[in-house]
Order: structure tokens, then C-alpha cells, then sequence
């Protein structure tokens, strides 16, 4: 019998009195931090919320999300996490997917929640701003009594539901059990040797699995102080970094990128002694380029909602560049075939995964879970392939990829290859259709300050570098790329405005 909340109960014993929270210019300790989150969970029931009902959680990054998230567990109903992104429509699929009967948001939040389309929902909580609209958290908690003891659950029973996040189709609700999210977190610090004296910087989503579990839990559970921040701000990540002595950075590959390209000067880094991305490949030249500049390596971790996130971890001890390392403990992986057959060594195929952090499944969708679990092996979308010591690379997002006449063009390798012009801060490749080809690879590339450089010039770069089928036939030099709200971009979006532009332009003419 488990419950993640218990995670914190024992942190709050051990270290009551150490900051576990930092945000703005607050500071909470384990025991403010426990009490809070006994007063949601009273709170809560007294609403009458009962163990397996979804409350979702619609909120920034700020403590209230933590506090209502651990009060939620505490009491064993299910935690739903809805990006801050979402808009009206998105968040009613959401709320009436998992037939949602709290929401706790802010009051500039409410805006997307119509009630009259949410016919299970019988509460909206207040956490930030007036409570026009709904219960103001503050006075439920300030009613509500601190003491509480956590619920038991079974390793099976559900805790949070995470939608992913739709950067490749229709929102599904992965949903993780507490087995899942307790074996992640304490995996998660086994591998980044995490000690109680470390600080955190968590600025990823909280709605997110990365933030939610390879940062929140995996912090609380050791006992670390965490330095929570809204979003990404790359000037305020440095500040913070210097004014909060900040020991661990963890950030999927674009902050990485943006804070290479920054002048770090004025700031004082000297007390990292961690930095991890995750999420998304990191491309090669950007972790060369850290290590020039910072003489850290970048640990790479891969995962995926599905697998609560963590699966395997490219360790400190045998570290191999361009690798996402070896599977966790507990955790197998194998690169199949379109039949399921284990492919040879240092052959491509699909990424599958078994193990503890493998979901229970996606939410009221038994089709869909059989579609990407199949003999208890979850089936990623990933290509990828394994060598002869055991070690993962993950090569593309089988979506991803581009077929130009015939041939398989992974968006990652172009990448890879264009991150090395030094006029590059920032590349995407993706495909369009092609009448004549199939698809035709497109680049998106924001170049460094006060870099000029021609389209001519960087497919010239590329023709020395790679095969002819693989060099982007377009190249648009733009000041952003979409991204989603972690960080990763938006390939669907940019192949789905390319494919409108063509289309208005056909009408033009
Ligand atoms: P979708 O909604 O389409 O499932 P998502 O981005 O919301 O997309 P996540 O679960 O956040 O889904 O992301 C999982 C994916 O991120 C993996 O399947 C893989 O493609 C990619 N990924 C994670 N870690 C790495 C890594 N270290 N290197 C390369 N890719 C990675």
C-alpha cells in the first residue's frame, strides 16, 4: 500500500523546518508545505470529494499547483493535469473526457471554462485572484483543519491523468498509477545522485510529466529545496540561478540553446553542478558546444507521458555522446519491427518499453491502450537503435519523418548537421507534400545576432555535409519557432501552416 503523498509526510519529518518551496518572494518549509497540503485535502473532502474522483488542475506554476496537486493524491482522487495553453474547447474535451468534478484554476482562467457544457463538473476552485466565480482555495483551506494522513492506495490504483500534449495529434489522458509515479521519482534520483542539499530550478510546466514527476516528486521525495518559477524567462533563469545558488538545471534542449547564445558573464553559474535535458532530441553540436563553454556534459534522459516519464538515462559513469543511455532499472527496452520482432544490433526500428513506469493506460480508452501496449510492451513512435553495449539513440519520432521520393530523411540528422554553421542559433526540419517527390524537407532557422547569411549558403553547407535527397529544398530564416509549452516545437503546426501558405497562395493565382 502506497500513496505519493507520503513522499512529502516523510520529507516534512525528517527536514520540517527546510525550505521546500521557493517561489517569488515566498518561502515555504516541508511543515508549511504539509500542512497546506492537509488543508486542501480536508478541504476537498468536505466538498465532498471521495477516493477516484478526477479534480483537475488548471493552474501556472505556482505553489498553489503543488499544494492542491499532493492534497488531491492525499485523499486518493486522481489528479488532472490541463496545460495552461488550453483554450475553451480543449479544456471541456478535457474536463468531460475524464468527467472531471473540480477544477482548480485562477480567475483569469475561468474564462475557458463554460459550466453549462460540464455537465459533471460541480465545482470550480479559486487558487489565484478574486473568486468571482467559484470557492476562493484560500478560505476553503483557511477552514479546513492541517492534520490529515494520506490515503492507502494499491500500486495500481490511479493518481494523476496527463494528456499528452497534442504535438502530434487528439489529446488522450495517460493515466499514471501511484506504482508508477513513486517507482519514477525515486529512479529519477537515483540517476541524477540527487542529494538534500541540492536546489532545484523547476520552470517546465507543472502540467507536464517532466516538471510533475522528474522534477517535482523526484525533488520532494529527496528532500531538496525547489525554486519554482512560472515559465521559462531565460534572463530570469540566470538571476535566479545566481541569487538562489541553484545546483540542478533541468530543461529540455531549446533552453539549453537559448542560454548557450546568451552572455552568462555577469552571472554566477559555479554552483551547478547537474544539468539534464529530456523531451526532445538534444542536438549534438549544442551539447559539444555546453561542455566548451561550461565544462559540464549535458546528462540526456528519454521518456514519454506514457512512461510516467522516465525509461532510460545516459549515466554519468560510461556517458555516451548522442545517446539517451540505457534503460532505467526495472525498465527493459528493444528496438522491434513492424512485426514486433527484435531487430539485430545497430538496425533501426520502433522503441518499445516494459516496466514499472509503463501507464495504465489511456483514460476511458481500451481501444487506443491496445493500440500501444501489446504484451505489456509500450509501442513509443520512436525510431531508434540499439549498439553493442546497450545503449539507446533515439533517432526521430516515426511521424516525423520525411519520405522525399523513396527515401527516409530524419528531420533530427539534418538538424544535427545544420546546429554546426556558426551562424545558426536554432533549427526545425520538417516536411511538406510534394507533387513531384512525395514530401520535400523544409528548414525554419533563427540565426545568431548580428549573423548574415544566405539560403544559398546553407544549402551549400548541407551538400557538403550530406546525402542530395536530404538538404532542405527551402530555407526560411524567422525570429521564432513554435514551440509547445514545454519547450518543444511544433512540427505539425509549422508542416500545417506551410501546406495553408501553399494552398492561399493556389487561390491566389
Ligand atoms: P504527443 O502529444 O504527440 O504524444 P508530446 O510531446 O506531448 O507529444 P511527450 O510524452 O511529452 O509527448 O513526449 C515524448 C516524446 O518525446 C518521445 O516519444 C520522444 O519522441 C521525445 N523524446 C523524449 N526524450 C527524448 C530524448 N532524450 N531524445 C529524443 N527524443 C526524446
Amino acid at each position: 500500500m502506497m500513496n505519493i503523498a507520503q513522499n512529502l509526510e516523510l520529507s516534512c519529518y525528517l527536514f520540517p523546518n527546510k525550505p521546500a518551496i521557493i517561489f517569488e518572494e515566498e518561502s515555504f518549509t516541508y511543515k508549511d508545505l504539509d500542512e497546506m497540503v492537509n488543508r486542501v485535502a480536508n478541504g476537498l473532502r468536505s466538498l465532498d470529494i471521495r477516493r477516484r474522483d478526477r479534480v483537475a488542475l488548471f493552474l501556472p506554476n505556482i505553489p498553489e499547483f503543488v499544494i492542491s496537486y499532493l492534497g488531491i493524491l492525499k485523499i486518493g482522487a486522481v489528479a488532472v493535469s490541463i496545460n495552461i495553453m488550453l483554450k475553451t474547447d480543449e479544456v471541456r474535451y478535457i474536463l468531460n473526457d475524464c468527467a472531471a468534478k473540480a477544477i482548480i484554476t485562477t480567475e483569469s482562467q475561468t474564462e475557458y471554462i463554460q459550466e453549462p457544457d460540464l455537465p459533471q463538473l460541480q465545482h470550480i476552485l479559486i487558487a489565484e485572484g478574486r473568486a468571482n466565480k467559484g470557492i476562493s482555495l484560500k478560505q476553503l483551506m483557511a477552514k479546513s483543519s492541517p492534520e490529515a494522513r494520506a490515503v492507502e492506495m494499491s500500486r495500481d490504483d490511479p493518481a494523476s491523468i496527463l494528456y499528452t500534449s497534442g504535438t502530434t495529434g487528439f489529446p488522450k489522458g495517460a493515466t499514471l498509477s501511484h506504482g508508477n509515479v513513486i517507482f519514477n521519482s525515486y529512479c529519477a534520483n537515483c540517476c541524477y545522485r540527487i542529494q538534500k542539499s541540492d536546489r532545484l530550478l523547476l520552470f517546465l510546466p507543472l502540467s507536464h510529466c517532466f516538471g510533475q514527476n522528474a522534477i517535482l516528486n523526484a525533488g520532494i521525495s529527496a528532500c531538496t529545496t525547489i525554486i519554482l518559477q512560472r515559465r521559462f524567462d531565460p534572463d530570469q533563469v540566470l538571476e535566479t540561478i545566481t541569487t538562489h545558488q541553484v545546483t540542478m538545471l533541468f530543461g529540455v534542449p531549446t533552453v539549453f540553446i537559448k542560454l548557450l547564445n546568451m552572455d552568462t558573464s555577469n552571472y554566477n553559474l559555479e554552483n551547478i553542478r547537474y544539468y539534464f535535458s529530456a523531451a526532445a532530441p538534444m542536438p549534438l553540436q549544442v551539447a559539444e558546444n555546453w561542455y566548451k563553454k561550461f565544462g559540464f556534459v549535458i546528462h540526456e534522459g528519454y521518456g514519454l507521458t506514457e512512461t510516467s516519464p522516465f525509461a532510460a538515462y545516459n549515466h554519468n559513469l560510461n556517458y555516451k555522446l548522442g545517446s539517451v543511455g540505457t534503460p532505467i532499472a526495472n525498465v527493459e527496452m528493444k528496438i522491434v519491427d513492424g512485426d514486433g520482432n527484435q531487430v539485430e544490433i545497430g538496425e533501426l526500428g520502433e522503441i518499445t518499453i516494459k516496466g514499472a513506469n509503463v501507464m495504465l493506460g489511456y483514460w476511458n480508452r481500451p481501444f487506443e491502450t491496445a493500440e500501444v501496449i501489446k504484451n505489456g510492451w509500450l509501442h513509443t513512435g520512436d525510431i531508434g537503435r540499439m549498439d553493442e553495449d546497450g545503449f539507446f539513440y533515439v533517432i526521430d519520432r516515426s511521424k516525423d519523418m520525411i519520405v522525399v521520393s523513396g527515401f527516409k530523411v530524419y528531420p533530427t540528422e539534418v538538424e544535427n548537421v545544420i546546429y554546426q554553421h556558426p551562424a545558426v542559433a536554432e533549427v526545425a526540419i520538417y516536411g511538406v507534400p510534394d507533387p513531384l517527390k512525395g514530401e520535400i524537407v523544409k528548414a525554419n532557422i533563427i540565426l545568431k545576432a548580428s549573423q548574415t547569411i544566405t539560403e544559398q549558403q546553407i544549402i551549400d553547407f548541407c551538400y557538403e555535409r550530406m546525402a542530395a535527397y536530404k538538404v532542405p529544398r527551402v530555407i526560411n530564416f524567422v525570429n521564432s519557432i513554435p514551440k509547445n509549452s514545454t519547450g518543444k516545437v511544433l512540427k505539425r503546426f509549422l508542416r500545417q501552416e506551410s501546406i495553408s501558405q501553399v494552398v492561399e497562395k493556389r487561390q491566389e493565382l
